[in-house]
Formats: C-alpha cells, sequence, structure tokens
C-alpha cells in the first residue's frame, strides 16, 4: 500500500542500521503526503487554515527523567553526569536497541534523510526512522532538508529510531519507565520510544551537538534564538522555555535566523534547525502575526483543541496541555534568511519570565554580571499548587538550557565570556515576566512594550540615555526608553508597597546566591562580585 514516490531509499540504508524491512518503507515523503496519511489513518484532523493537527498522547512535553547517556569511553570523562545527564550502561543500550528492531520488522516506517547545521562545515547528517508518518513531518518542518541531488550520495553521521508505541521494561532494561530517549556516542544511535512528544527528537539531536561543538570544535553551541537587521547586526536571545525566544526572534523588520538552537564560530552565528516549534497558547493574529501566519499546509499542530463543531482552533484552550506547539519549516517566516547563517552577534538579549515581578523589563550588563547571570539561566514560573493558589516559582538553569548541556556549564560560559570581551558585545536582560507585583498582583510586561525596548537596545538608542543600578542585582536600568512609560522601568516604582519590593528583590537574590554556591569555586572574580547584594 506504500504510495510511489520519486525518491528510492539508498541500498542498505537499512540493513546498516540493522533493520529487517518489508514492502512498507517510505522515503523522503513530502508535507503532503505525511499530512495526507496521517489524516487516512486517523492519527489527526486538518485545522480550518489546512495544517495537520495531532494529540502526541500520554506525553505532551519532554520527559528529561528518562532522558540517558551511555556512559561508555567518549561520554564517561567528559560528560557532567547530573539530573539531566543520566548513565546508561551500554549493555541496556543493546538491549533495547535490539527489541526496537524486532518492534519495527518488516512493519510500515516511515524513513528521512535530513541534517542539522546551516554552516557547511559543521553538518551533521541524520537520517530519521519512524513508526509515524506524523513524526516524519516533524523532521522535515525542523530539521535542515538536503536537496534532491545530495540524497544519492547522503551518508548519515547519526539515526534516529522514534517508536512511540514501544515501551521499556524498566526491570530488564535499565530505564527509568516506559519511555525514554537514549543518546549512544559511540554508535551514534538516538533511540526514541514510549513517547510521541515530537520535540525529544529535536533536543536529542541538540544535546549531541552541545557535546561535539564545544568538545571536538571549538564552536559555543546556545540555546538561543537568533535575527538579523538589514545591517548584518545579529541579536541572539537566551532563555528557558516560554521565555520569548521565539516570540521575540520573529520580528517583521529582522531577519530570523532560528527560534531556539544555534551555534558561533569565530565570526557567524548559525542555525542547527530547520524550522521553528512555536508554542500556541493565547497565539493572537494581531500580537504574533508572522507565527499565526505560518499555521498552513504543512504546518504541524499538536494538543491544541477547536471551538466546539468547528474546525478553528481555540487558542486559549489549556484543555490537552498548557505547551501546545506548531512545527513549521523556516521558508514559511517571509524574511527568514536561507541559509541561516548570520555575522558575529553585535548584541545578546538573555530572557527571563520573573514571575516575581522584581527583574526589572530592560537593563544593561557588564561583562561580570553576563557571566553570572548565564551561569545563573534564572526565570520564575508559575507553579499551581492547590487549586486557585498558585505563586512563582524559581527555576536555575545553568547557561539557559540544562537539560541539554552534557558539559559542565562553566564551559559554556567560559567560551561565551571569552566572545563577550574579545568581540564587545552589549548585553542585556529583558524580563519578559510580571510588573506591577509578582504573579497575581502584577501583571505580565505587554509584549508590545517587550518588543520596543530591544528595538531601541538594537538601534543605539540606550547607548545615550542615563541609567541607574538596581540595589540588589546591581544591572544597569535606563531611566527612559522610547516606546515604553519611564514609570515601569525601575521595577520598584510600579509596585504599591516598596517596602514589599525590597524584601522580595532581597529574597530572590538570596535564592541566585544559594544556587550559585554550587559554581563559585570555578568562577573568576569579576563573575563573583557581580553576585545580588543584600
Ligand atoms: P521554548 O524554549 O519552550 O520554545 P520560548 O523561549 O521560545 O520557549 P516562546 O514560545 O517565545 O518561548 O513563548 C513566550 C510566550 O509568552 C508566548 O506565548 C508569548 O505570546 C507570551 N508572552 C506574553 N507576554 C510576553 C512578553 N512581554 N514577551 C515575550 N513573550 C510574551
Ligand atoms: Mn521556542
Amino acid at each position: 500500500m506504500s504510495i510511489p514516490t520519486m525518491l528510492a531509499l539508498p541500498n542498505n540504508a537499512l540493513i546498516n542500521i540493522g533493520i529487517k524491512s518489508g514492502e512498507n518503507v517510505h522515503y523522503q515523503l513530502s508535507p503532503e503526503e505525511l499530512t495526507k496519511q496521517t489524516v487516512a489513518r486517523k492519527e489527526g484532523v486538518l485545522n480550518d487554515t489546512g495544517a495537520l493537527v495531532i494529540k502526541t498522547g500520554e506525553f505532551t512535553g519532554r520527559s528529561p527523567k528518562d532522558k540517558f547517556i551511555v556512559k561508555d569511553d567518549i561520554t564517561s570523562e567528559a560528560v557532567h553526569w547530573n539530573d539531566f545527564n543520566i548513565p546508561i550502561e551500554p549493555k541496556y543500550f543493546d538491549v533495547i536497541y535490539k527489541k526496537m528492531l524486532c518492534h519495527l520488522e518488516n512493519k510500515e516506517i516511515w524513513v528521512r534523510d535530513c541534517y542539522a547545521c546551516a554552516d557547511p562545515e559543521y553538518r551533521l547528517n541524520i537520517r530519521v526512522i519512524n513508526e509515524l508518518p506524523a513524526n516524519n513531518l516533524f523532521a522535515y518542518n525542523m530539521f535542515l532538508r538536503p536537496k534532491a541531488e545530495e540524497l544519492e550520495s547522503f551518508k548519515p553521521d547519526w539515526h534516529i529510531l522514534q517508536a512511540p508505541t514501544f515501551k521499556a521494561d524498566a526491570a530488564s532494561d535499565g530505564t527509568r519507565q516506559h519511555n525514554f530517549a537514549i543518546v549512544n556516542f559511540t554508535k551514534k544511535i538516538i533511540l526514541i520510544g514510549g513517547t510521541n512528544y515530537t520535540g525529544e527528537m529535536k533536543k536529542g539531536i541538540f544535546t549531541i551537538l552541545n557535546f561535539i561543538l564545544p568538545h571536538d570544535k571549538h564552536v559555543l553551541s546556545m540555546h538561543c534564538s537568533a535575527n538579523m537587521g538589514d545591517k548584518g547586526d545579529t541579536a541572539i536571545f537566551f532563555g528557558l522555555s516560554g521565555t520569548g525566544k521565539t516570540t521575540l526572534s520573529a520580528d517583521p523588520k529582522r531577519h530570523l535566523i532560528g527560534d531556539d538552537e544555534h551555534g558561533w564560530t569565530e565570526n557567524k552565528v548559525f542555525n542547527f534547525e530547520g524550522g521553528c516549534y512555536a508554542k500556541t497558547i493565547d497565539l493572537s493574529e494581531e500580537k504574533e502575526p508572522e507565527i499565526f501566519h505560518a499555521i498552513r499546509p504543512g504546518a504541524l499542530l499538536e494538543n491544541v483543541t477547536f471551538c466546539d463543531g468547528t474546525n478553528k482552533i481555540d487558542f486559549s484552550s489549556k484543555k490537552i496541555t498548557e505547551n501546545t506547539r506548531v512545527s513549521y519549516p523556516l521558508y514559511f517566516i517571509s524574511n527568514a534568511l536561507d541559509p541561516s547563517i548570520g555575522k558575529t552577534p553585535k548584541n545578546i538579549f538573555f530572557l527571563t519570565a520573573d514571575a516575581y515581578g522584581i527583574l526589572p523589563p530592560v537593563s544593561k550588563l557588564s561583562t561580570g554580571h553576563a557571566m553570572y547571570q548565564f551561569v545563573c539561566g534564572y526565570t520564575a514560573k508559575v507553579a499551581g499548587t492547590e487549586a486557585g493558589v498558585t505563586e512563582p516559582k524559581a527555576t536555575f538553569s545553568a547557561c539557559f538550557g540544562a537539560p541539554f548541556l552534557p558539559l559542565h556549564p562553566v564551559k559554556y560560559a567560559e567560551m561565551l565570556g571569552r566572545k563577550i570581551r574579545e568581540q564587545k558585545v552589549n548585553v542585556w536582560m529583558i524580563n519578559t515576566g510580571w510588573s506591577g507585583g509578582a504573579y497575581g498582583t502584577g501583571g505580565r510586561i505587554k509584549l508590545s512594550y517587550t518588543r520596543a525596548m530591544i528595538t531601541a537596545a538594537l538601534d543605539g538608542e540606550l547607548d545615550t540615555v542615563e541609567y541607574e543600578a538596581h540595589p540588589v542585582f546591581g544591572i544597569m536600568m535606563p531611566k527612559e526608553c522610547p516606546g515604553v512609560p519611564s514609570e515601569i522601568l525601575n521595577p520598584r516604582n510600579t509596585w504599591a508597597n516598596k517596602n514589599d519590593y525590597d524584601k522580595k528583590a532581597k529574597e530572590l537574590g538570596e535564592q541566585f546566591i544559594k544556587n550559585f554556591s554550587k559554581y563559585a569555586s570555578a568562577a573568576g572574580k569579576e563573575t563573583l562580585s557581580a553576585a545580588p547584594k543584600i
């Protein structure tokens, strides 16, 4: 029943990886074909603009506790083993691999040849093998797409085997539970099973690049978005999930480089990916037109629901999850750079969604403060506890991406610090979170204000204004900014009770200091002196 295609699977492609395949191998299908098949198999439906909508089932997000790295000669000394880099013995990898091969034997499968890294010098060829067509569409959207003539001689560097319906047996397979993502640097294979959350594939490849690039190639890998102005001025935006990397890098006045994963060489920034993976919760055409219009044939939406009796998406609904997403190829964004390579950055933004409402909406950082904040990787989420009771919770994630970083955070921080110093890069911190009080009292800073602050920083309009230092964090707050009411620039002004602000600011500073204690011995004087003063 396989649909005939123009492209033939290269000889031995599956034998090399150990799969005994039947007739039903789909190779390099187009987005149209994958969408059609998914709908025909009743694994998805179309929305009113023709995009494919799927539900990912049990998992609607990544599962960091079930992500393993095989501990072997390559990794045992080099990897910084912690809660995110969990070791697994090679023998368990072998057991699971063998079981997965049996599971896939003679099954209908979808194979895609693609690559990561827009810079040809660092290109990493990937062969993705999926059990479901929708996951293969995700691979089409998110990884880079080789030209037809490149496929003839395509040699995969890495393989991803992804089988959502395969479940591990924790007792015999060395996993925590039935789902897993396992990275094997010696065999150059990523195994994903028991979860249908597509993001595991993209973050699996991100994890290996975060090892290979800094460790072997002297390239800084970063969890950031990037865009470039008409004059070739690149900006990068670091931040944890939900802080605004995707939203703020989609700027109609600038060229998108990428929304999540980049490498920084001596003189360039390049995207690892070929697409974007945007949150769609509360998405509106007015506030985020680029992302809104990317929802069209070829896009893949996850876990959104429709308005009753229609196939119109209800973007406000959290019925399945708050983490509703859409993936689409970069070329869906009209002003995206192709290839997605920019010049060395002139501006770096650290994005934080501070639900405590303490950090200023925009501030300028010295190199010491930049290093300190980079190692901290702070954001504060609104943590739901009992029904109706919600309060902020601080999250510190080194280098704004601890779950994806196999090496010690200091390795990445040192590389960034050297670049900031040598290339004289401006560093800014943007609080995309709360103002006027913490979550519950204040409100989220208007997206239009955040955009105006970033534009002002990029256009040099904050170079000539007066600044004041934040009393606890020491970062420099501009006293004025075009397009933004001056009274919100110092967060203390926006709180009804100033004593409350001062108290909460110190409490937050204490949390920073406590978190930083584990890195203090490796940090230099300049970084240490940027600690909060309480
Ligand atoms: P991930 O790493 O999970 O992809 P991300 O950093 O890309 O996360 P976004 O997808 O950009 O995060 O999410 C930011 C969310 O916050 C969006 O839904 C956006 O609409 C919303 N938002 C509200 N106010 C602001 C603001 N002032 N600045 C940025 N984003 C805002
Ligand atoms: Mn994003």
